[in-house]
Formats: structure tokens, sequence, C-alpha cells
């Protein structure tokens, strides 16, 4: 028997290794191995068992690792479909389906120590201050290797006795179950009786759980869009849907945004199935566990014992099987789409996934991304939709204010409308609450000196230095450069005392608002303003409990935060998303405005939204003031029509990048003429890349984007459009030259093999390198 093997060095190939007679029970495919590499034993995973090799004189694979199998067959077909579609190796996507701590874990992790927070009874003893900074982390980190807490906490196994001693951690060698939710209480809930059109949303989809046949037999997708406004109620048919797989016997995965993965979600999930007939454990997957956690949250998983997966992005790959179920909570969100190798979109994984496993598979979003809206038109998914709040509440009032005209009024922009600082007034008084939205951090975006036209750039990247006044600094949102923000002019022949600070950031936000409302609890909340990992949960705990008047933020704030008491949001620019070179643009704007106006009047008072635009007619601003989905989609649809951009094709950006201009330029010349040679189309000429969502609205310079569309066509790939190459919209990025190429097609898996080959032969010189991101979702 010969095992064929993936290792763990990225390497482009599979090798055949030979199975001793005494591992020949273990080894199965997806088991783990160690195996000899020239001098080297490496680790890799068995993808196949072989009669015979194309090779001769083959070596013995060394020792099995693990008792388990980590990677199922189903898992593993999944990771080549990945290497396939994504154009990756398939060492590369299967790295992705483990967690890093099951995959490095050897057969002697049990015997490590690990020391855990044990739950307080009553005050806390007294502590000496070393004692007092071990406990603080170990208090915040409740459960981690012994020998990082010592690492961490800089002290001794000494010190962490003591605490033990104190009945405050326990220390041992077993690695029992770490739940990180350990030391919540939760209440069990009930299944709510759902209104008509949820009931009718279920229905559907439970039919989908019990048919037996495979989709594609039926005919009857068996993918879901639940397109429902915020509020609707597609939590419960989510908690209802899963109910069902359950009493089948399956289980089920729900993917959440990173962000919006909160204690509160969880719970609802654990609260529903925490006890009753179906209960079952359920397991949590997110990048803030400590190693341990994801290891023992893993390893429930793929014992069957908990069936029910939370978790980001990478839970998709959690080994749930048999599996039933697939909710993608907030399908439309950026953050599903993997912004490295492999570059994988969470949703789409999910879906294909769904039809490899049999399991059902439910989108779920107020602003469904035009992707999956569009495969809901097509028929490909089933559209259900929900129209109403479940609760009755009425959407909230937006209004759109023209800060060209305030500008007029005030000689010169304020950041504040009259209209807005009212609103905030009587909010103040009525003791409600109100949160203020800005996509930007720092307090400005750029130093400018006034007589000289000297600006502070990032010496590594080519955008203008954000100013951040608490810090006195000067930092790069791109490659987190630094520097000391000076106070005169740094150019020497200049020496302008009198510099400038331009544009808006939060910040500055919170520092008008001080100066505005002084009697007001203002709060930022931002990755600055996040320094400790508790940050987070502690500002919303302060806002929930009324400890705030008004939250400042990102758009960290805009994500499915449920506070009652909040009835005014405020968008400082709401077109500030627009002036993007992506064509998304008015997609994310109006995705952004509507998430945002959602977080108004969730309570017993009516919401209102007061929306701050220079642009206040674009359509992605108008069609979200009147909650408009179906009439943004048509309109949007029609100008991706137009430009052949996704979803009416699907795309891949080919990037190059290096140090020198120069040669990353010249390659990617070379690059487009090998793709000609291969792909066989004359298409559009050299030209950028990008063409922003304004070119509809009577751009007139000529773009590309057009004249793509209209290029002959060649056979190959009949629809397929080359694009240019042409400098990145953020040219140069962390001191890398960045030059790209857009092939859209309709026909993205036949691309993907054929771009597969050009990768084999292209030769590139050594310090460019090519990087390939199908189904793009950062274009800058
Ligand atoms: P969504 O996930 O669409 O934002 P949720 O499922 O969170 O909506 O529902 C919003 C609120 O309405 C929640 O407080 C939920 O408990 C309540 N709710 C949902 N469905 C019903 C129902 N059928 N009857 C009464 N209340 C409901
Ligand atoms: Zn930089």
């Amino acid at each position: 028997m010969i095992a064929r093997v993936t290792l763990e060095i990225a390497l482009r190939k599979e090798f055949d290794y030979l199975i001793p007679p005494e591992l020949r029970a273990q080894v199965e495919v997806g088991t783990r191995v160690k195996v000899p590499f020239g001098p080297r034993q490496v680790m890799g995973c068995v993808t196949a068992l072989v009669e015979e090799s194309p090779r001769t004189n083959l070596r013995a694979i060394l020792k099995v690792v693990g008792a388990q199998s980590l990677v199922t067959p189903a898992i593993l077909k999944l990771a080549r479909w990945i290497a396939d579609y994504y154009c990756c190796p398939v060492e590369t996507a299967l790295k992705s389906v483990l967690p890093e701590a099951v995959r490095k874990e050897e057969a002697g992790w049990r015997e490590r120590l690990f020391a855990r927070a044990l739950p307080l009874a009553g005050d806390l003893p007294r502590l000496t201050k070393r004692q007092q900074e071990v406990w603080n982390i170990i208090e915040e980190w409740r459960e981690m290797s012994l020998q990082e807490l010592l690492n961490l906490a800089d002290t001794t196994a000494e010190t962490v006795r003591k605490l033990e001693d104190k009945g405050l951690v326990s220390i041992g060698p077993q690695i029992s179950e770490r739940d990180p939710y350990a030391r919540e209480h939760i209440l069990p809930t009930q299944p709510l009786a759902l209104n008509a059109e949820q009931a009718a949303a279920l229905q559907k989809i439970k039919a989908a759980l019990d048919s037996k046949e495979p989709s594609t037999i039926n005919h009857q997708p068996s993918t879901f869009l639940l397109h429902g406004v915020t509020g609707s109620g597609k939590t419960e048919i989510y908690l209802q849907a899963i109910a069902r797989a359950l009493q089948q016997g399956r289980g089920a995965i729900v993917l959440v945004p990173e962000i919006s993965l909160t204690p509160q979600t969880v719970e609802r999930f654990k609260a529903r199935f925490c006890s009753g007939p179906l209960q079952t454990l359920v397991a949590v997957l997110h990048s803030h566990l400590s190693a341990g956690e994801r290891h023992d949250e893993w390893h429930k998983i793929r014992q069957g014992r908990a069936r029910i997966v939370i978790g980001a992005r990478s839970a998709i790959f959690a080994p749930v099987d048999p599996l039933g179920l697939i909710v993608v909570d907030e399908e439309h969100e950026y953050s599903y789409k993997q912004e490295e190798a492999p570059r994988y979109h969470a949703r789409d994984v999910a879906v294909v996934r769904g039809q490899m496993e049999g399991a059902a598979v439910v989108l779920g979003s107020a602003t469904p991304s035009l992707e999956s809206f569009h495969n809901a038109q097509k028929g490909k998914y089933a559209l259900l939709q929900l129209p109403q709040r479940a609760d009755d509440r009425k959407m909230p009032l937006v209004r759109v204010i023209d800060m060209r005209q305030e500008a007029r009024k005030e000689k010169g922009t304020p950041i504040f409308s009259q209209k807005l600082k009212e609103e905030i007034t009587l909010r103040l008084e009525r003791g409600e609450q109100v949160m203020l939205f800005l996509n930007r951090r720092g307090y400005a975006t750029s130093l400018q000196c006034p007589k000289c036209g000297f600006v502070a750039e990032c010496p590594n990247c080519s955008v203008a230095l954000t100013y951040h006044r608490s810090r006195q600094r000067l930092l790069c949102h791109i490659c987190a450069y630094e520097a000391q923000a000076p106070t005169l002019c740094p150019d020497v022949k200049c020496r302008n005392p009198a510099i400038r600070y331009a544009g808006l950031g939060t910040e500055k936000v919170e520092d008008t608002l001080t100066k505005l409302f002084p009697r007001a609890r203002v709060r930022r909340m931002d990755s600055d303003a996040l320094k400790r990992k508790d940050d987070y949960r502690r500002i919303l705990g302060d806002f929930r409990t009324g400890k705030i008047d008004i939250l400042v933020g990102t758009q960290m704030i805009a994500k499915g935060l449920h506070f009652p008491n909040v009835t005014l949001v405020g968008i400082i620019y709401a077109d500030l998303s627009l002036h993007q070179p992506d064509f998304r643009a008015g997609e994310r704007t109006f995705q952004l405005l509507t998430q945002v106006a959602g977080r108004a009047g969730r309570g017993e008072v009516e919401g209102e939204v007061v929306v701050q635009a220079f642009t206040p007619f674009h359509p992605a601003i108008q069609y979200a003031r009147r909650h408009d989905f179906a009439g943004f989609y048509e309109q949007e649809i029609e100008f991706r029509e137009q430009l052949k951009y996704p979803p009416i094709s699907r795309a891949a950006l080919l990037t190059l990048k290096g140090r020198n201009e120069e040669k990353v330029k010249f390659s990617a010349a070379h690059l487009r003429r090998e793709l000609e040679k291969i792909l066989g189309s004359a298409a559009a000429p050299a030209a950028a890349v990008d063409a922003s969502s304004t070119a509809k609205d009577g751009d007139e310079a000529p773009s590309p984007a057009r004249a793509s569309a209209r290029a002959p066509r060649k056979n190959l790939s009949p629809d397929l459009i080359i694009a240019g190459p042409a400098p990145a919209p953020l040219l140069r990025a962390e001191t890398f030259y960045r030059y790209q190429l857009m092939l859209r097609t309709r026909q993205m898996s036949k691309l993907s093999r054929l771009l597969a080959n050009v990768l084999e032969t292209l030769s590139l010189p050594e310090d460019v390198s090519l990087i390939v991101d199908v189904d793009p979702v950062n274009l800058i």
C-alpha cells in the first residue's frame, strides 16, 4: 500500500510514501504523518491511498501523528476544491482547514502544564503586587499554558503556585475541557411563535432539510438567500432550522462576521440548545480564543460532542459530520474573504460545502451582496424575504443633510450640521443615547504646510500619514509606520510654524463633541481606543448600562449591536466610502448606511438617522434613505451589466509586487503577453483596472472597463476580458510597488485551471512576486 502525501512545506506537489505494515491499520485519508524528505523529517497529510506509484525507490512513512485522522474525507475534498478554484497549492488550502493549534500538536501535548483561573468565590483575597499582575493576566485569558503565562507575566512558577494556594488558579497537566464561556450562566429559551413570513421561510428550509435527495435531482435549490431587514427575526429562523437538523441527527455551522461574534450572539444559540431533548454542546471558534481553547473546541466538534458550531470565517471548515445546515449571517460582509492565501470567500465555500455534503445553506442579510441577490434572481438560490420587523417597530426615519449648503452657510465645512447638533441636544435632554459614525480613525487625515505645500507621506506607502493627536504621532494606516508629529514644517527651506491638519477622523469628532456638549459623556470606539483584550466588551457594557451618552466610532459600531435606548444615529460623512477606486463603492456605501441606520430605534422610542453628505443625491444614499434594497439592486446591476463587472462576470485580480518599480511594470507587461498566448484573448488595451462607481453618472473620462467590454473576442474563453496592467490604486504599500491585471469571465473554474498552467510556466524576476486573487474583494 502506498500513501499519497501533501507536505507542510509549500510545494505544489504530492509525494508517494510506502506504508510500513505496522502502520497499515492507522493510515487512512486525512491521517497526519511524519515522513522523510531529503535529509529532513516533515509533517504531511495523507490525501489518497493508491496501489501503485509512478515512482520507484519510495521511502516509508516514519510515524502517524495523532490518534484520529484530523482531516475528514469531506473536508479534504473541500480543500481540493479551494486549491483548484482559488489557484493555490493543496497544502496551502489544507493549512487553512485545520486550526494552527490542532495542526501543530504532537503526541506530547497532554503532558504540558496548564494554568486556569477559577471562579471567584467572594472578594479577591489580598495579593502582592507580583501576584496581582499574574492574576490580571490569567483572569483575562482564563486559561493558558503555564509556560505562556510565565513568559507573559515575566515571573516564576513559584508566584503562580502562590495563587494556586489561594484558590484562584488551578495548575494541572490534564487539559480538561476548556470552555471559553464556562463562567456565564445562561437561561434556556423556547422557540418563538413565528409570524406568517417567518413561518413560510422556515417551512421551505425545513423542506430542503427533509428532502433526502441531493438538490441536483429534484431541481430545488437547497441554498437560500434570507433577505430580511434588521430585526425581522432572521436569527429565530436560524435557531428553528438548526433544531430540525439536530432532530435529524445532523449538525450545523453558523458563520457570523468576527466583529459581531459577541457574547450576546453566542448566548442566543447556547440558550436555545443548552437544555431540552436536543441538548448539545455549542462550540465557538474565533480568533480571540487562546490556542488551547481553540484546540479543545475543535476536538469537541470532531468527536461529535458539539453538533453546533458558531464561528468566524474559518469555522466553515469545522469537522461537523454529518452536516445538515450551514448558516452564513450577514452574508454580504467582506470579512468573509480571506486576504491571504488561500484567498477563499467563506460564503462561497459554504455553498460548495453544502452541495458536497447535502446540507442546506441559508445566507442571511438585510443588505445582500449583489452576487447573492443575482444568484437568487437567476434561481440558483431560493429567495426568502422578511420585509417587516418582527417586533412591529417602524424603520427609522432617515434625513439626508446636504453638507455643501452647510458649508456655504457656515463659511467652511462644519463637522456637525445645524440639524445634527439640534437632534443631539434633544437626545441629551431626553436622556436617550446617540451613536455617531465616521469610517476613518485618527484626528486629521493629513498634515500639510500651507506655505510650501509639503504633505507628510509614509516613506513605505503612497499615502499621507494620519495625525493622531492623543499620542502626538503621525501614523500610516497601511503599514503602521509611526513618526513624531512635527511642530514646524519639516522642509529645511521652509520651517513654517503654521502647519495645518486637514481632513477629519473619529478622534477629532470626539474632541469637537466634548467642546460642543461639555456635559455629555462621550466615548470613542475604534481600533485605536481598544488597547486591551476586553476593552470592546467594556465600552459596549458601559454604553448598554447608560454610562455613556454618545458613542463615536468607525464601522466597528455599525454591526449587529442592539441598544434599545439609542434613538439617534448620525453619519458624519456618508459619501466617504463612495470615493474609492472600486466598482463596489456604491454597494459598500449602501450597505454601510443601511446597517448603521439599523442601529437606531430598536427600543420603545422610534429611531432617527441623520446622514451628512456632500453628494446627497447619489443613488446609494437615496435608496438607503428609503430602505429600498430592490431599487438599489436594479440600478446597480445595470451598471455592472454595462461594464461586465461581477456579479455579471467573475473576476480574478493578478497583482505583481516588488521593490523595483520598473521590474514590476515590466513583469506585468510580460504576464499580460503570456496570458494572451495561453488564454487566447485579444482583450482590452492596458489601462486602469478599477472603475469607480462614479463612472456611471457622467464621468467623461473613457472608462477602461467600458473599453474592455467592447473589445473584440476570440475563442478559447469567448467572454474573457483582460484589463491592465495598470498601477494599483495604492501604487506602493509596505515598500512594495504593485501593478495589477484584472481578468473577467463567466467561467471562472475554467479560467482557474488555465491560470494554474500559466503559474506553472511563468518565469518572473526573483524579486517580483505574483498574487492571484479569485473573486477579489479588495482592489486597492
Ligand atoms: P434579525 O436576526 O433579523 O436581526 P432577530 O431574530 O434578532 O432579527 O429578531 C429581532 C427581535 O425580534 C428579537 O428581539 C427577537 O427575539 C424578536 N422576534 C423574532 N421573531 C419573533 C416572533 N416571531 N415573535 C416575537 N418576537 C420575535
Ligand atoms: Zn505606510
